[in-house]
This record gives structure tokens, sequence and C-alpha cells, in this order.
């Protein structure tokens, strides 16, 4: 067996020693009786990144924008989100399994203008319509390759949003990735969101958790969704600490991980089995096409192939795979990588 490059993704990393050093001294208590400093130390921090008055950890991202869907809407409600978004496409169902609501999808490629919001919102009161009460976004968006959403373009389609008397929730789980690809601040790209979730465990490196962040009325009542949930955590500072050291330590360096994943891209574009549109490659994701060709495999043959030689990927549709760059991957392994998949996509291996 090859050496092992984990593309699959960010989350794959694990803890550094400086990290498990943070985690093993970290002052804990009970957090259900909002006792443990480690973790009110982490949501102060957040909260201050993201320039809002609270946060709340959570242990997952899911749990984030479940929690999120509670706090902002009720049963039967219509929910605006860009297209393939993980609040939809990667939950299990959760959305209308715990808060009930139903989607509309707007825009394309992640992104979504302030007439697709306009045209897709439902009247209050009305007969027969679900009424509309919030719009999500994604920021970066996982499924169109990791693409940081156009400030601008996002501006007008929240004002459109608060017009229609909409909340509004940024799914930010990279939303660092997008700060740094963009060199505009965390709390920059969170103005105009009630609440905004950001993970620790994606390209941050932290084992788990998430915060979601907002007003100080929102997250108290996000406290109670996150117990009805079963989220609530007691002596969970173990954990947040590895949030603190991972906001200290790992947020300016994603930046290498964005630059590992334009050498992906680049590399596997030097043969011609694979479409990438580089214009989509800003931070640490590269969703790549195989061309349509005889000789050239589907995606999951291609992704079982690669994995025999020690490349881990994922399949994302019928001829889409998606590649994600991470802590644990630097540029040689990725250019190895990419040696690897243009063998398997042309037949060589
Ligand atoms: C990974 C991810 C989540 C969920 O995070 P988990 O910690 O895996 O539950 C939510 N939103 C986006 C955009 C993600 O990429």
């Amino acid at each position: 067996m090859p050496e092992r490059i984990d593309l699959r993704s960010d989350t794959v990393t694990l803890p550094t020693a400086a990290m498990r050093h943070a985690m093993a001294s970290a002052e804990v208590g009970d957090d259900q009786y909002g006792e443990d400093p480690s973790v009110n130390r982490l949501q102060d921090e957040v909260a201050q990144l993201l320039g809002v008055e609270a946060a709340l950890f959570v242990p997952s991202g899911t749990m984030a924008n479940q929690v999120a869907l509670r706090t902002l809407t009720r049963p039967g409600d219509d929910v605006l989100v860009p297209v393939q978004a993980h609040i939809v496409l990667h939950e299990t169902g959760a959305s209308s399994a715990n808060a009930g609501v139903q989607f509309s999808e707007i825009g394309a490629g992640g992104i979504f203008t302030a007439d697709d919001v306009r045209a897709a919102v439902k009247p209050r009161g009305h007969i027969v319509y679900p009424p509309t009460a919030l719009l999500v976004a994604e920021n970066t968006h996982n499924r169109a390759g990791g693409i940081v959403l156009p400030p601008d373009t996002l501006r007008a389609a929240l004002e459109a949003a608060r017009v229609a008397g909409l909340a509004t929730y940024l799914d930010g789980a990279r939303l660092l990735n997008a700060a740094v690809a963009s060199g505009r601040t965390a709390a920059d790209l969170a103005v105009g969101f009630e609440l905004i979730g950001i993970s620790l465990s994606k390209g941050l490196g932290a084992p788990a958790g998430s915060l979601l962040a907002g007003s100080r009325d929102l997250i108290a009542t996000a406290h109670r969704y996150r117990r009805m949930l079963g989220g609530a955590m007691r002596q969970a500072g173990i954990l947040a600490a590895a949030g603190s050291h991972a906001l200290d330590h790992h947020v300016a360096r994603l930046e290498v991980d964005h630059a590992n994943a334009r050498i992906l891209a680049e590399e596997l574009l030097r043969g011609d089995d694979f479409t990438i549109d580089l214009a989509s490659v800003q931070t640490n994701i590269v969703v790549l096409q195989l061309v349509e060709r005889r000789g050239v495999p589907d995606a999951a043959a291609f992704v079982g192939s690669c994995r025999e030689r020690g490349v881990l990927l994922n399949a994302f549709g019928p001829r889409t795979v998606r590649a994600v760059t991470h802590l644990d991957v630097d540029a040689d392994a990725c250019r190895s990588a990419a040696k690897v998949m243009r063998a398997v996509a042309d037949g060589r291996s």
C-alpha cells in the first residue's frame, strides 16, 4: 500500500501535538451551568471574531444549522437556500424532521441575487402559499467548489430579504476560508446575518465543534434547541480548547491549503481527462468532472481505483469528484495525488 493521501475532506485532519497539549491542560467545568471557562472563552472569542453579541458551542456544523432553523423558523415555513446546500443535501433529512420546514432553492452555483430572492418569496397570510421565513447562504459554498460569495451580490440579496421581512442565516462552516481567500474579516462577511454558524473541525483542524453566533436574545433561544437536540455538553472545554488553539494558530495558514488546491487543479489540467472550472478554485476545494470519453472511468470507478493507489477522494455525482486540501497534506502530496489521478483517468494504471 503506497502512502495514503486523504483528500476526501478537510474533516480528516488529526489534532496536532500543540493542540492536544492545549486540550490536556484546558480548565473545565459543567457547561450546562455556564461554568466551563474554556467554553466561555471560545464563545467570547467567536462572538468577537464575527462582530456579534454572543455565540454558542455546539458539537457539529449540522447541529449549528439545525439549531438555527429551529430558532428562526416555525414548522411549515418556507426557507430560501442556494442550490446544492449542505442544509438540504448533507443532513440526512434533518431540516424537515427537526424544524419541519420546506426549502426553495434559488440561484445557480451557490450564488443568488436580490432578484432571485424577490422572485422566490411567498407572502405571509396567503391562503395557499407556505410563508417564506428565512434566507440561508453558504460561504464558502461546498458543492460549488468552495467558492466565496461575491460580496456586492450577497449584500443586495440580504437587503431584499430584509425588505421582505425574512430572517437570515449564514452557514459559514468554512467562513474563515472565505475570509482568508478574500482578504476580508470574518465579521465583515457576517454583516447582515442574524445567525452565523462556523465550524472548527474543517480546515481549522479541531477534532470537533462548531459555533452558532448572533444576538444575545437569539442565542438564548438557541440554547434551548441545542439541549432539545441533545447537543448540550458538560466538560466540553477540552474540545473548546482545541477550537481556541485552532483560531490562534490555524487561520492564517488556510492560505497554504488554498495554494495547494490550486496546485492540484493545475496539475490535473495538464492532462485532458478532467474539466475543472479554475475560477471556482478559490479556497481549499477542487470539484472536477471526468470527461465523457471512451476509456475515462466514471466517478465511482475513478474514486475506487484512486483509493487502491492510496489517494482518497469523494464522488459527488456520476462524473463529478471532490478533492479537499487541509492541514495534513502539503504541496508535494497534492502533486503526487495529481499524478495518480491522471494515470487512473487515462487508464495508464
Ligand atoms: C461540513 C459542513 C457542515 C456540517 O458540519 P459537520 O460538523 O460535518 O456536521 C455544514 N455546512 C457546510 C457548508 C459544511 O461544509
